[in-house]
């Protein structure tokens, strides 16, 4: 068996990996085991350095890693080296916040002295998703690392490459062997490596389906686990909005990586008052994203990363379509051998149709029509998911009032949802549980342990 990276944009194989066979997954847990106090015992202050160079690292490579980003799953190359920026950028945030993030803290008690000490886990397993292949790997494995775990990767299986890439810049940055490897296994074998004696904790990134695989397996083995999955946020334009600004965020949140974003914004929850010429306005901006090669500076409209994914995103499109929803401009396959599909706009979506309740992760924008306020924070808030959400007016104080009622773990008022390492990031219901980033993330994988002395 093997493990495979397809240019999306042209369908053509790039490489073929082999999938490890069992002794070579046992060697590396066994190797990870030993490195895991090594790791334990190198301090914090080491452990940080370690970091900063693998920003160094990351930064000299840049050009090089995000071609291998968009070769393996179609992202805009600027868009590509962005997210390799980011990625240097959370090594640097918490190599200089994590000794204040894990610091003793000495708590009152009946004891002489007590306090709470925070030690790491053991051993991580981190399984991630293709879309942000870098960025979603260093938001936890910065913290991670640097609160003494050790980590290990199973990547989504179309992003061998990046995979190994990621593997080969903490290496490069020094860290000692086995601190973070990537296994090459495909997602039947996950459940065997969580339930392994010698990994302590899961950490997911995907989808619902996966989350629930991942979440049982852990439950039943007693393990801890953190599941960042599907999102459908709402993006809630009231009648007071600047609406030309709202819409130039409209096209950034929901068309970036060609849609394939958790926290893009997927439900556009208008007002009646305004609702046409928003529509108007966004089809306008809609018509200018044409695809083309992604390794193109000047291409607007990336391919989707798989064929299979743009195929079930069209068959989502297709029954709302016969559900009554109604296309403003797109909701077609690109004529084109990549995976590309039109950017698309899918108006009037009611209850009841495929748009209304299931998460459309591609360019496709679902706009939900709302009498005002009252409403549109009720259609927000009857979503089965909860990762983030925004709201637009020029009422700071009223767009805080409605971002305080969103069922969500991000709200964010006239800016598009993002991640910030400086910010918690997580979900709450279909959305996963746990928090990734600030001084939140790096707690999720430690033993918060109290220290009572007489
Ligand atoms: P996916 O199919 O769930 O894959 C994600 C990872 O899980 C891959 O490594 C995959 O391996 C593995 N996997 C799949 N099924 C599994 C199972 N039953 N047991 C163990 N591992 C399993 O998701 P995707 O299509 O790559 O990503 C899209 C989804 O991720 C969307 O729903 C998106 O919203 C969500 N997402 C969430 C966040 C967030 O932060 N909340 C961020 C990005 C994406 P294989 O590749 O080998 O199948």
């Amino acid at each position: 068996m093997a493990m495979q990276s397809v240019n999306p944009a042209t369908g053509d194989t790039i490489e073929t990996y082999d999938i490890w066979n069992e002794a070579q997954l046992e060697k590396t847990l066994a190797d990870c085991n030993s490195a895991r106090k090594i790791w334990q015992a190198t301090s914090i202050g080491d452990r940080c350095d370690f970091m900063r160079q693998a920003a160094v690292v990351l930064r000299e490579q840049k050009e090089s890693l995000a071609k291998m980003v968009t070769l393996e799953m179609g992202k805009l190359i600027n868009d590509a080296r962005a997210e390799v920026e980011k990625c240097a950028g959370v090594c640097e945030f918490y190599a200089e916040k994590g000794p204040t993030f894990l610091a003793d803290e000495i708590l009152e008690s009946d004891a002489g002295r007590s306090l709470v000490t925070y030690q790491p886990l053991g051993i991580v397993l981190a399984v991630m998703p293709w879309n942000f292949p870098l960025w979603q790997v260093f938001r936890f494995a910065a913290p991670g690392l640097i609160a003494g775990n050790v980590g290990i990767l199973k990547h989504a299986s179309n992003v061998p490459g990046c995979a190994l890439a990621i593997e080969d810049i903490f290496r490069q940055a020094g860290f000692p062997d086995n601190v973070f490897r990537t296994l090459m296994i495909p997602a039947s074998r996950v459940a065997g490596v969580i339930e392994d004696s010698r990994v302590h904790a899961v950490t997911l990134t995907g989808s619902e389906p996966a989350g629930r695989s991942v979440a049982s397996t852990a439950g039943k083995s007693l393990k801890k686990s953190v599941l960042e999955l599907g999102g459908s946020d709402a993006f809630i334009v009231l009648e007071d909005a600047d609406l030309e600004y709202a819409v130039k965020q409209a096209i950034v949140s929901r068309y970036l990586n060609s849609g394939q974003s958790c926290i893009a914004a997927k439900r556009f929850i208008v007002v009646n008052e305004i609702a046409d010429r928003f529509v108007e306005l966004l089809k306008d901006a809609v018509s200018e994203l044409q695809p083309g090669d992604p390794m193109n500076e000047d291409t607007l409209l990336a391919p989707m990363a798989r064929h299979d994914l743009r195929d079930e995103l069209h068959n989502q499109v297709i029954e709302s379509i016969a559900q009554g929803a109604v296309a403003v401009i797109g909701c077609l396959p690109e004529d084109h051998p990549g995976a590309y599909y039109q950017a698309s706009i899918l108006d009037h979506i009611k209850p009841g149709m495929r748009a209304y309740d299931e998460e459309f992760f591609g360019p496709v924008a679902l706009i939900i029509r709302a009498n005002d306020e009252v409403e549109a924070i009720d259609i927000a808030n009857s979503s089965r998911f909860g990762l983030g959400g925004s709201v637009w007016t020029e009422n700071v104080a009223r767009g805080e009032k409605v971002a305080r009622q969103l069922e969500c773990g991000s709200a964010f008022v006239n800016g598009m949802v993002k991640s910030d390492p400086r910010l918690p990031f997580g979900g709450i219901k279909a959305s996963g549980y746990g928090r990734e980033l600030s001084s939140q993330g790096i707690h999720e994988f430690i033993n918060a342990k109290t220290i009572w002395i007489r």
